[in-house]
């Protein structure tokens, strides 16, 4: 039987890396892979492969004549989109790479991936989908008596990240309406487990906490996140490329909405469980500082659509936090990397 061939961008990033251990479960299956290797990136965390099913590419998805030639080289039947610079502190600081990625490398790689589906023949072609993998943060913010985003809902990003997450879903929703491009747009949540890069919340603050320095909290901390582990959310986006229909959106939420505070309180009191330290020690690094300009109060979404589509969570909150906690305790190299270009950012290490 001839494998199936997936397209993944972004591929050595937290959710991309976790993709492609998912996919490359299965033997029938060949991954490409494609990600510029910027300083969130970890290869290592794909695993072990065999090369008659994973090949790895270093290019940048903005770079069109290599982009092309990969996409002629592999026949993809499907292209999933998770390439994109992702970290909002970043992006308030300089902008300008998120714009090259999140919007010139998505159009790039979107347009590509179309010019390649016309010429497919029918059984290809009908069969074809591109997965564009995007964030709650397009819909901007909600106050706490609000009703949880819905796909309908309108787009109001209020910073430069998902200002640029949501201009590449406008160009998506564009491509499929304008030339019926079979696309999908997914739009998740906070995601938490193992392989994220440390200065995203749950692996920076696990950091502090084991260096014994301050764990700096925006504003009053009350910032409300829906949390969904990485795993739930990958097969989220499987389920929707099976299952779900061309020119669609899916929210792929968890309804599991906590508190930032509430999310730092629980890795110190589960930190001193582990390390055996006595209860409130981690707590006490705990300082508040100015808040983040732009921030968004409340995250959450609806996610009866995908629910529809027969997918479900399967890692509740509790069990989740704890085994990545222990994951990074078992990996603490993985959180101070030394071979990574450091952030110097006046918002370093804020929360
Ligand atoms: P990440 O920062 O961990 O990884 C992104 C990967 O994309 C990196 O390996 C990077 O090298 C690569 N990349 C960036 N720009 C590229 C370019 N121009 N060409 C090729 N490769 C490039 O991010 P992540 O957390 O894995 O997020 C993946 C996707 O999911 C992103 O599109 C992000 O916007 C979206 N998302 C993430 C979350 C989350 O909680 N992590 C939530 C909602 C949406």
């Amino acid at each position: 039987m001839s494998k199936k061939v997936y397209l993944i961008t972004g591929g050595c990033g937290f959710i991309g890396s976790c993709l492609i251990r998912e996919l490359l479960k299965d033997d029938n299956i060949k991954v490409i892979n494609i990600d510029k290797l910027s300083y969130a990136s970890n290869p290592s965390a794909i695993g072990e492969v065999s090369k008659d099913n994973y090949i790895f590419y270093q290019e940048d998805i903005s770079d069109r004549n290599s982009i092309t030639n990969i996409i002629k080289d592999h026949n993809p039947h499907y292209i999933i989109n998770l390439a994109a610079e992702s970290h909002v502190d970043r992006s308030i600081d300089g902008p300008e790479v998120f714009i090259k990625s999140n919007i010139t490398g998505t159009f790039n790689i979107l347009d590509l991936s179309y010019q390649y589906w016309l010429d497919l023949g029918e059984d290809l072609k009908s069969k074809f989908k591109f997965i564009h993998v995007s964030t709650d943060e397009v819909y901007g913010t909600l106050n706490a008596n609000e009703k949880p985003f819905i796909e309908e809902s309108a787009y109001k990003p209020n910073n430069p990240y998902s200002a640029s997450k949501a201009s590449s879903d406008h160009l998506v929703r564009a491509w499929y309406e304008t030339y019926n491009f079979p696309s999908i747009i997914t739009n998740t949540t906070n995601n938490y487990g193992p392989w994220q890069f440390y200065e995203k919340l749950i692996p920076l603050v696990i950091t502090k906490c084991l260096n014994g320095q301050p764990i700096p909290i925006y504003g009053d901390g009350k910032q409300v996140r829906d949390w969904i582990h990485v795993e739930d959310h990958v097969n989220g986006i499987l389920t929707v490329l099976s299952k779900g229909s061309a020119g669609e959106k899916y929210n792929i939420g968890n309804n599991n909405e906590i508190e930032n505070i509430t999310v730092v309180n629980t890795i110190c009191n589960l930190l001193d469980d582990l390390l055996s330290f006595e209860k409130g020690h981690h707590n006490k690094l705990i300082q508040f500082v100015k808040d983040r300009p732009g921030h968004d109060q409340r995250y959450a979404l609806n996610n009866k659509k995908v629910l529809s589509l027969g997918w479900k969570p399967q890692i509740e909150w509790d069990d989740g936090i704890k085994s990545t906690i222990e994951w990074y305790l078992k990996n603490k190299n993985y959180l101070n990397p030394k071979d990574k270009e450091s952030y110097s950012g006046e918002r370093l290490g804020t929360i």
